[in-house]
């Protein structure tokens, strides 16, 4: 009997090249000489991206975009194989099974360019040749290493609805699914190699969870499977205090709360997807996060509670690429539903809202969208509003784009006063323009608005204040 159960995902970079891949399956080949571990892997790096612009262009008509794109993948991806198992070893069928996905893709690129269409379940099915195409290397790196490995399309393992390119798990078939699935493979100590991102609805059309999705694929089989732990190996190690593209002094955070690392997440943090811990949370199951190029360093260890050193200031991540809407004037003062038509509003046109802020006399209701949907909902806000428009109930109904939000997190923050004075003071000395301000009553997080063009100095000049490079206890 296995000591534990582990679910491992690799990202794109841990995945990028023969080399990376190879670092991999040795971590994974490893861990199950001595635990049950089930392996999910995304695409290498860049391949969703360029996938994705491929399938655009087809949509435009373009067919040429395509078939170089498919032409390219089958180099890189052959080149990969080759260098990671010499072709004697390579396990039959892993060469020809890389060949049918492009060959598939393909398909899909032709029929998209000739119909100048492409539906989300076009595009979903095209985003998801990366994470088909690598799985077999990986399983076939890690059968190299002496422990068997086996690819498994996680279309056969996640079962969603049916909502393109943000799939949500029905997780008592995704349970069934799992366990009929994967655990005999695991008594028989082989490896289940999973497609990271995606997963398919009842009736077997493929979805995807949304970009960056191959974090919540690992924790929905890791709660499927009531995993003793979940490992997301990535190229940092761990959650720092910010992001270390931006504040390079960023620090690894050892153990974190769940509630902590969601709002992390939430508010930008690219190094877990905003769902990840969703999966995670009713059953209690630890998420680590750590770097597939320092396997040697332990990592952050994301849990329910955290480790207890009281309250304060944990970390801080932005979000950039969101527009500000705002809906006011005077004359909605004493308007009782303007607040309620606003937020139909943005639900109907599905645009996701992170930040709400409402001055008191209730002139002036603001919120952030993510930029791409500001259009959409600014649009469907003019229709909504075009009867108090003409009489002047509502006078303005605007966009800021170039903004960004930036988040103070930190569990218990209520318990260490001060914490918003000295944000806003250390903000102020720099100069940084506070455009708009939100605290949920949970008091784990404060927001704040600022021009895009400020947000590096408002991270550097809070990541300062709050001591977060080190010197200070957190
Ligand atoms: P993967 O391909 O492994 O899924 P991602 O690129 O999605 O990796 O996420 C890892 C990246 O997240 C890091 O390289 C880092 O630049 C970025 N990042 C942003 N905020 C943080 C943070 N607070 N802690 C760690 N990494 C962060
Ligand atoms: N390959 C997918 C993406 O780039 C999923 C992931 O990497 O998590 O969005
Ligand atoms: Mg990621």
């Amino acid at each position: 009997m296995k000591s534990k159960l582990q679910v491992m995902k690799f990202g794109g970079t841990s995945v990028g090249d023969a080399s990376c891949i190879a670092r991999a399956a040795q971590i994974v080949a490893e861990a199950a000489r001595e635990n049950a571990v089930v392996a999910v892997v995304s695409a290498m790096s860049g391949v969703t991206n360029r996938l994705v612009e491929a399938a655009t262009r087809a949509g435009a008509g373009d067919a040429e975009a395509g078939s170089s794109l498919v032409e390219a993948l089958r180099r890189q991806h052959h080149e990969a194989l080759a260098t990671l198992v010499s072709s004697e070893a390579a396990p039959s069928g892993v060469a020809s099974r890389v060949d049918d996905v492009l060959a598939e893709g393909q398909r899909l690129f032709s029929g998209t360019a000739l119909l100048r269409e492409l539906t989300p379940r076009s595009l979903d099915a095209i985003s998801s040749l990366g994470e088909r195409l690598c799985a077999p290397i990986f399983a076939a790196a890690v059968s190299a290493l002496g422990v068997r490995g086996e690819a498994m399309e996680a279309t056969d393992l996640i079962v969603t609805d049916s909502y393109h390119g943000g799939a949500e798990p029905l997780m008592d078939m995704t349970q069934q699914r799992c366990e009929a699935r994967l655990l005999p493979l695991l008594k028989e100590n082989c490896v289940p190699v999973a497609t990271g991102f995606i997963g398919a609805t009842r009736e077997g059309t493929l979805t995807t969870l949304g970009r960056g999705g191959s974090d919540y694929s690992a924790t929905i089989l890791g709660a499927a499977l009531n995993a003793d732990e979940v490992i997301i190996w990535t190229d940092v190690d761990g959650v720092l205090t910010a992001d270390p593209r931006l504040v390079p002094d960023a620090r690894t955070i050892p153990e974190i709360s769940y509630r902590e690392a969601a709002e992390l997440a939430y508010f930008g943090a690219k190094v877990l997807h905003p769902k990840t811990l969703r999966a995670v949370m009713p059953a209690g199951i630890p998420v680590w996060i750590r770097n597939s190029f320092a396997p040697e360093r332990p990592g952050t260890k994301i849990s329910p509670l955290g480790r207890s050193i009281g309250g304060g200031v944990k970390a801080l991540t932005a979000i950039r690429d969101v527009a500000l809407i705002s809906v006011g004037g005077p004359g909605i003062v004493g308007v009782p539903d303007v607040v309620g038509r606003t937020f139909s509003t943005t639900a109907e046109v599905r645009a996701n809202v992170l930040l709400i802020s409402q001055s008191s006399s209730q002139n002036d209701i603001c919120f952030i969208v993510a930029a791409a949907d500001a259009q959409r909902t600014l649009e469907a806000l003019h229709r909504e509003f075009a009867q108090d428009l003409s009489h002047q109930v509502v006078d303005h109904i605007t966009v800021a784009p170039n903004i960004a939000i930036v988040a103070v997190v930190g569990e218990n923050m209520r318990g260490t006063p001060g914490v918003a004075g000295r944000t806003f003071n250390c903000l102020g000395r720099e100069n940084v323009n506070i455009i708009a301000i939100a605290q949920g009553s949970s008091e784990t997080n404060i927001s704040f608005v600022v021009q895009d063009t400020a947000m590096k100095q408002a991270l550097l000049a809070t990541h300062r204040e709050f001591a977060l490079a080190g010197g200070n206890e957190r």
